[in-house]
């Protein structure tokens, strides 16, 4: 199956440059240089399977685009561009629903790598599982990689839903941060252990009762997670 890449880049040579390179390692691409015309271009190409999303954009910001993109779209993976400056920006994009973060200037090789790793998870686990796990208030149905929660449905990214996926199956362990990074992101990936936490950050405010005091998904300190007591 072709993976299918949205390239939103307003720089015209750092755009080429990447769907260059994608074109070269396989990918299909899409390509938008302001945030409205990635949105319309999603219309019309509801496949994509990963967007690429520039931060500073002569119309908006990336962290817009993403949020939009969120609202209508769960499943499609989503890696923030960012500048070496932006720092902060990681954090935001991550808790706006991105799954990932690149920082400029990245080879190829690292681009695809992050690349593929969302799509496996996109794509690779969702045949596999029939069944459904309860753990009350929640209940997780593996099939359709969906969570409720009192019988109301909670809107989950892929990583999100791996990561509850993961918790699920190891109720009362702590799993440490590079466990956690291991099983959900996959062991070549080469991103930071950071990451684990901006998404179990966000994962509490969709689940938890009260964020701010979390009893389903708690911290261990010095070493990583788990779920429940
Ligand atoms: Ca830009």
């Amino acid at each position: 199956m072709t993976k299918k890449v949205l390239v939103l880049e307003d720089e015209a040579n750092i755009r080429s440059f990447i769907v260059i390179n994608l074109k070269r390692a396989g990918y299909e691409t899409i390509e938008a240089g302001t945030g409205a015309a990635a949105l319309e271009q999603l219309r019309r190409n509801p496949d994509v399977n990963v967007a690429l999303l520039d931060v500073m954009l002569p119309d908006t910001d990336g962290f817009e685009v993403c949020r939009r993109i969120r609202a209508g779209n769960s499943r499609i993976g989503i890696i923030m561009l960012t500048a070496r400056t932006q720092e902060m920006d990681k954090v935001t994009g991550l808790m706006t629903g991105a799954d990932d973060y690149v920082t400029k200037p990245f080879s190829p090789a690292e681009l695809t790598a992050r690349i593929d790793a969302l799509c496996r998870r996109a794509t690779g686990e969702a045949v596999v599982d029939t069944g459904e796990i309860r753990y009350p208030p929640f209940l997780l149905n593996t099939r359709n990689r969906t969570l409720e929660k009192n019988g109301q449905r909670v809107k989950l990214t892929q990583v999100e839903y791996s990561i509850v996926k993961l918790f699920m199956d190891n109720v009362g362990k702590a799993l440490s941060r590079e466990e956690i990074l291991d099983a959900v992101w996959g062991k070549d990936y080469f991103g930071e252990l950071k990451i684990v936490d901006v998404n179990i950050r966000r994962l509490r405010i969709k689940i938890e009762d009260d964020p701010t005091n979390p009893t389903y998904i708690t911290t261990v300190w010095g070493f990583g997670y788990k779920w429940g007591f």
